[in-house]
């Protein structure tokens, strides 16, 4: 494994190493193609290409009636490579063949999606181009809304409780607030994302490892009708489906399919630190905050037993001084002498408010659809919840006859997004626009204003939502409106 001392010479090639050994392989050029490489330039230095497909018009549909007897098991289900796109397209005519839903990407909307699909009686293939458990650059905090939107009896493999964070602002001003109640739980992501695989398989979706899915089509040869989606995967075969919910990450094709346009994009860089027993010890139950140097930038310290993920992120276009914020919090941490058993870096991706959340037959959720808290970069609620909802939407859309359907399915996914995600999402890019400007201000509010730190308890713990705090308290939306100016 790479150590972060690779990263924080400033290697780039090195850290574009450690991004594939985490999954990304083989991405780079196709990747490219949709300006969109995660990988390639982790460090932001160069200006992201947006020559993303515009969303085309809806694929017309041909208002065919619904399918008769289904076939017990589709053609194409996992596992079975001599299935080709030509023997699938003749079934197709008949229904068979065809998958309800099929998922691109198995992190969690993924498989928050294909589990919401599956319960509710649908043939559901999860598609997902590593080998699983697969690495994921992320802090692995799971706060209230996340734990909300599991699936039911879903035990979290939390490798720590929190119940106390100590913020500094750029390694000053230090103070720890406790809470005899649990705020937030820590995880290592491979086992998380594995476990949520299993809840969906349990409930009787597919699921096919080691596929890289090229591209969705929803016209030309290789669809057979109007009511189908072909999914194309490296190698040539097609699969196909009566509904495609693109999960596939902060560097989507599904997502370029569909047309969403991204807004923020941040660089985050981590380091998973295995430290000796006393050092962990001292850090357990209590994670550490740091409001950064760089406008928007903030580090952390999750302890996960004998390891500490380390990590902090900040606007990409300052890979340098991303890099040199991380090795001084290293630094000041104490933390320099352990070699780090992984270093990592991946951008995170917010939508606009007015980009697309689908196209035709095709969804996107998750950091696929850039639905993440724009503040805190929280990601892991917005996936589980934006996935359970395309699942939802997936099953509807599955079953529409014709492109009327279609669109109005689509519609009120869209709707059912923005009322809820879309809204927490415009509130955190209010709360970052101010934190941009006066971080100093956040950090006294935080650590001296006891209403302040219980607004923050209260949201990672899930009582309220950054949304629901603003709205439903005066006060706290009078401070808002007043900061901004
Ligand atoms: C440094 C950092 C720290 C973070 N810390 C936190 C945190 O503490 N808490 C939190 O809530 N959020 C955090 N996040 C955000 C969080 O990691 C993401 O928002 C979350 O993983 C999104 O889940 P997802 O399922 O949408 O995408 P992902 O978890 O990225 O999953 C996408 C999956 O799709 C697969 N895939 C990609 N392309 C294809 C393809 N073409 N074919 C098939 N499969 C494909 C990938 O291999 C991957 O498994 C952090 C992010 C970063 C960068």
């Amino acid at each position: 494994m790479d150590s972060a001392a690779d990263i924080l010479t400033g290697d780039r090639e090195r850290l574009a190493i450690v991004s594939d050994e985490n999954g990304e392989h083989g991405e780079h050029a196709e990747h490219a193609e949709n300006g969109r490489d995660d990988t390639s330039d982790p460090t932001g230095s160069a200006e992201d290409a947006t020559a993303e497909d515009a969303p085309a018009e809806d694929a017309p549909e041909d208002g065919a009636p619904a399918d008769g007897a289904r076939a017990e098991e589709p053609a194409g289900r996992a596992g079975d490579p001599a299935v080709g796109a030509e023997y699938l397209a003749d079934r197709a005519a008949d229904g068979e063949g065809v998958w309800d839903v099929v998922v691109v990407g198995a992190g969690p909307s993924g498989a928050a999606a294909a589990y919401a699909a599956a319960v509710a009686g649908r043939r559901v293939l999860l598609l997902e181009k590593a080998e699983l458990p697969r690495y994921k650059t992320c802090g692995g905090g799971i706060i209230g809304p996340s734990r909300d939107a599991l699936p039911p009896g879903f035990e979290v493999p939390f490798q720590d409780r929190v119940n106390a964070v100590t913020f500094s602002h750029n390694g000053r001003f230090t103070r720890t607030r406790r809470s005899r109640r649990m705020l937030f739980g820590l995880v290592n992501r491979p086992e998380f994302d594995q476990r949520l695989v299993e809840s969906a398989q349990k409930a009787g979706a597919e699921v096919r490892t080691g596929v890289t899915v090229s591209r969705v089509e929803q016209h030309g040869p290789t669809v057979p009708d109007r009511r189908t989606v072909a999914v194309v995967l490296q190698g040539g075969e097609t699969l196909l489906a009566r509904s495609v919910v693109g999960a596939d990450g902060s560097a989507s094709r599904i997502g370029a399919h569909v047309g969403v346009k991204m807004g923020q994009v941040d660089l985050g860089l981590e380091a998973e630190i295995p430290v000796p027993g006393t050092v962990a010890e001292d850090w357990r139950g209590r994670v550490l905050i740091d409001w950064g140097p760089l406008p928007g930038s903030y580090g952390w310290v999750f302890p996960k037993g004998d390891t500490l993920t380390v990590g902090v992120i900040s606007a990409r276009g300052e890979g340098a001084a991303t890099k040199r914020y991380l090795e001084d919090f290293i630094g000041r941490l104490g933390l320099a002498g352990f070699e780090p058993a992984v270093s990592s870096g991946h951008l995170t991706r917010c939508r606009t408010d007015d980009s697309p959340l689908s196209r035709g037959r095709v969804l996107v959720c998750g950091d696929a659809a850039g639905l993440l808290e724009p503040w805190t970069r929280e990601g892991i609620s917005f996936a589980l919840r934006s996935g359970r909802l395309a699942g939802e939407w997936a099953v509807r859309i599955a079953e529409a006859h014709d492109a009327v359907d279609v669109r109005r399915e689509s519609l009120n996914y869209a709707f059912a997004i923005k009322a809820g995600l879309g809204v927490e999402m415009s509130v955190g890019r209010k709360l970052l626009a101010v934190f941009e400007r006066r971080p100093g201000m956040l950090h006294a509010a935080i650590t001296g204003f006891r209403p302040a730190w219980r607004a923050f308890a209260d949201i990672t713990r899930g009582a309220t939502t950054l949304a629901e705090l603003v709205r439903s308290r005066p006060l706290a939306q009078r401070a808002l409106t007043a900061l901004e100016r």
